[in-house]
């Protein structure tokens, strides 16, 4: 799965839009500017989304996250069986 995510060239301020693993390049030229990054100037940006796709996926694989009595698991006796 390749996600695809935009984040703003330090240098000339354009989104780039690439896959994320794009951004991990050791080295690469912005295609709107040519100018050089390092995966290293975007390494904590890279690093935010990362947590935030994985969380989403967390998400989808637990599928609807539990609301009310149910979000804490020490408690779910209570509505546990309710959509099911
Ligand atoms: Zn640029």
């Amino acid at each position: 799965m390749e996600e695809t995510v935009s984040l703003d060239c330090p240098y000339c301020a354009q989104a780039i839009y690439k896959p994320l693993s794009w951004f991990k390049q050791t080295y690469f030229t912005c295609p709107e500017c040519q100018k050089g990054l390092a995966a290293g100037q975007f390494a904590t940006l890279v690093d935010d989304l990362e947590q935030a796709l994985d969380a989403e996926v967390e998400v989808m694989l637990k599928g609807e996250p539990r609301s009310g009595c149910c979000k804490d698991k020490m408690s779910s006796s209570c509505c546990n069986r309710s959509s099911e």
